[in-house]
């Protein structure tokens, strides 16, 4: 299990590629929430996402143990993350994505000079291929959560949050895969575990809340939600353990929640927000948490959304 030590690593190992990301405030959505709420602003992140933390911290420490070739295999936030950092250092990157992959996101990966490789539709298909690039190269593969430097990469978000907001009360993160959950977890419960951390899910997309009744790590057959970041269909060997460890509360939010959450942001912050960090905000929203007047932070995990899917997620919001 990772250590706040390895936190600590590695935000000091990410700190002249990651920005610190502001927090935000908006009067009306914490009256609304009956709680102050603090929006830690990822989506302001270079690239769109935290995933630059993560992928930062792990393709930085095998470039430092000698690799010369990095493959990923995702069309999104982590394809992105890992071709922004490769460019950076000098190291070629293949990101492997699915053949149906939307043309913005292919642009964003070649405009960090990655190298786009087309195979198949699922996961299942990708990863192997990524893989096979990786060894065929003398490369490393880079995971999107399961890996101990992602885990603390993602963790950085944590102790930033410690920083900025006193007297925190609670913490609402989004689970995909569980590596920024895991990593924060690490961050805010060995240095003060009197902060609650909650996690939010879809309902649509609900492995780690079914994992966590069942005590042991259970796969959904999909997990079609808006929340696009957040369609892993089960968590992590390395997270999962760091989930039944510490975390304090797993809530669900639909999809209408999530769309007026969504729609709720754009129209009071003016913030575009993608759904996956919606769901936070939702959960704050529809009061999923239970807390009243308290003073609580919900990560806005990343902003990368199609233009041309933001019709079909805004909604006239109910009050
Ligand atoms: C990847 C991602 C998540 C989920 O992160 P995990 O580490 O997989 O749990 C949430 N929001 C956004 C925007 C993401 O890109």
């Amino acid at each position: 299990m990772i250590s706040l030590q390895d936190v600590n690593d590695a935000r000091e190992r990410i700190s002249d590629i990651a920005h610190i990301t502001p927090i935000l405030q908006s009067e009306q959505l914490s009256k609304l929430c009956g709680n102050q709420l603090f929006l830690k602003a990822e989506h302001l992140q270079k690239t769109g996402s935290f995933k630059i933390r993560g992928a930062s911290n792990k393709v930085i420490h095998e470039i430092e143990n000698g690799a010369k070739y990095v493959t990923a295999a995702s069309s999104g936030n982590h394809g992105q993350a890992v071709a922004y950092v490769a460019n950076k250092y000098g190291v070629p990157a293949t990101i492997v994505v699915p053949e149906d992959v939307s043309k913005c996101k292919v642009n964003a990966i070649q405009a960090y000079n990655g190298k786009v490789e087309m195979c198949g539709t699922t996961s299942a298909e990708r990863l192997p291929r990524a893989q096979e690039i990786a060894d065929q190269e003398n490369g490393v593969f880079i995971p999107p959560y399961d890996d101990p430097f992602i885990m603390a990469g993602q963790g950085t978000v944590g102790l930033e949050i410690l920083d900025q907001v006193e007297h925190i009360d609670a913490i609402i993160v989004p689970i995909g895969g569980g590596g920024l959950l895991s990593g924060i977890l690490t961050a805010i419960k060995e240095t003060n575990p009197k902060i609650k951390v909650i996690g939010v899910e879809p309902e649509l997309a609900n492995d780690t809340y079914l994992s966590m009744q069942n005590k042991k790590i259970t796969a959904i057959e999909a997990a079609p939600t808006i929340a696009d970041g957040l369609r892993t269909n089960q968590p992590g060997d390395l997270t999962f353990p760091v989930l039944t460890k510490y975390l304090d509360d797993l809530v669900l939010v639909s999809e209408d929640e999530i769309r007026q959450a969504f729609s709720f942001i754009m129209e009071r912050t003016k913030q575009l927000i993608e759904p996956s960090s919606a769901t936070t905000v939702a959960a704050a929203l529809f009061n999923k948490v239970n807390i009243r007047d308290k003073n609580i932070v919900t990560v806005i995990s990343g902003g990368n959304v199609d233009l041309d899917k933001v019709q079909q997620l805004i909604v006239s919001i109910t009050e």
